[in-house]
């Protein structure tokens, strides 16, 4: 598949390769155990232009294509799932890339590109996940501000960062269900605004997720992104091209569970001989490397599209699904070949086998994403 890629982004893969494996393992076991955002880490991966790599230049970002991101993604996945949370760090951006106005686009994007602010979107509530069309939270027009109230759940970076991107009810009285909501961008440090972070997750613990609770906040008119009562599709939109990173990030974790098996199944004796010259391992190795190329050839395909203006929803959910079932049986398969020592935690394996059950989760559960080719095959 590296084939396929151009001088310039092997280089990219190159880097991010190297600087994932200098960095993240001193630190990844302590980081989980502590449930610690790296801020270190991810204002040096910054600067190195890891971290929303789509920044346009004109927005001091590296201003790369989404086959960028997922090369980056991988690489960092491959190593360490936790620290590789601080790409999240620009997470929201997209959108403002996406719509929002000059001045938004100035005031936002070269801090997260320089590594001096932290970013969120926070669309999922208590009672509204999947249902994104659900989302209760209201923004009422008063004078030049809206007033919001209401609760988010789950929102990544939801106690470090410095502003987000929130999906809000503002039309309730529109007839069409979806044409009900806008975006808007919410400080961090607007009154009214409380975070409480999500402690004992499964996963990913050194990602920061909070509940974020919004009591009568107010922000000013301007902070409208994108158009009044788009705001749900704007989100979709969104997810179009953020899916696709999520996919490289189970691409890389089921290839770091592979490298992990590998190395222990050619370490480990039993019965006399290496575990690795069982045929019972060999097809589970196979069965794993073949699983991997699928994904790799989704996730690139469905970025390839992206960067040459062909927005694939049906491709994206694809990948996106594949990605997170092939992580999470790639990393269960990669613990079974460690046998009680990966149980017991002595090999990071363990942590990736906790941290790939979100790649089937969040920005879409897997059967969200089944629904979503479900409903393009139906309709073509
Ligand atoms: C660590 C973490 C980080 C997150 N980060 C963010 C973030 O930054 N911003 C944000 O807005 N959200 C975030 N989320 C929220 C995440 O996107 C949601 O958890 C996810 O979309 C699922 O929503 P839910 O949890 O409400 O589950 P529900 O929607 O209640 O679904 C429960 C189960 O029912 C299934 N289901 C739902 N509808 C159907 C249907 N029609 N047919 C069949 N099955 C169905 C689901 O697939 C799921 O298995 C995060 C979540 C986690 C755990």
């Amino acid at each position: 598949m590296d084939m396929l890629l151009t001088d310039e982004q092997k280089e990219i893969q190159k880097a991010a390769r190297k600087f994932a494996q200098n960095e993240f393992p001193p630190l990844a076991e302590e980081l989980d155990r502590e449930e610690r955002f790296p801020l270190e880490l991810w204002k040096k991966a910054c600067q190195l232009g890891f971290v929303g790599p789509w920044i346009e230049e004109q927005y001091g970002g590296p201003g790369l294509g989404v086959m960028e991101a997922v090369l980056i993604t991988e690489e960092f996945w491959r190593v360490d799932p936790g620290c590789s949370t601080i790409l999240a760090g620009a997470f929201g951006s997209q959108m403002i890339q996406l719509y929002g106005t000059e001045e938004q686009k100035r005031a936002c994007l070269p801090p997260l590109a320089a590594g001096e602010k932290i970013s969120g979107a926070a669309i999922t509530e208590p009672n509204a996940g999947s249902d994104v069309a659900g989302v209760r939270t209201r923004a009422v027009e008063e004078g030049d501000e809206f007033v919001i109230n209401g609760t988010k759940m789950f929102i990544t970076n939801g106690t470090i960062a410095d502003f987000f991107v929130v999906l809000c009810q503002t039309e309730p009285e529109a007839e069409k269900r979806h044409s009900r909501f806008s975006v808007l961008l919410v400080e961090a440090d607007r009154p009214g605004l409380t975070r409480r972070k999500i402690r004992n997750k499964l996963g990913i613990r050194a990602s920061d997720t909070a509940e974020l609770i919004f009591e009568d906040v107010r922000v000013p008119k301007e902070n409208l992104v994108g158009d009044r009562g788009r705001g749900f599709y704007q989100f979709m939109h969104f997810f179009d091209v953020t899916r696709i990173p999520v996919a490289a990030q189970g691409l890389g974790l089921a290839q770091g569970a592979l490298d992990r098996a590998l190395r222990y199944a050619r370490e480990r004796e039993v019965f006399g001989s290496s575990l690795a010259s069982f045929q019972a391992t060999q097809f589970k190795l196979a069965e794993m490397a073949t699983m991997v190329e699928a994904v790799r050839g989704l996730v690139r395909q469905a970025a390839w599209k992206l960067d040459h203006g062909e927005v694939d929803t049906r491709l994206i959910a694809m990948a996106k699904w594949l990605a997170g079932q092939v992580a999470v049986r790639a990393a269960d398969e990669a613990l079974q070949i460690h046998g009680g020592y990966g149980f017991i935690g002595e090999y990071d394996i363990s942590r990736f086998y906790r941290d790939a059950k979100i790649v089937e989760i969040y920005e879409g559960t897997k059967e969200v994403e089944k629904l979503i080719v479900a409903r393009h095959l139906l309709k073509g």
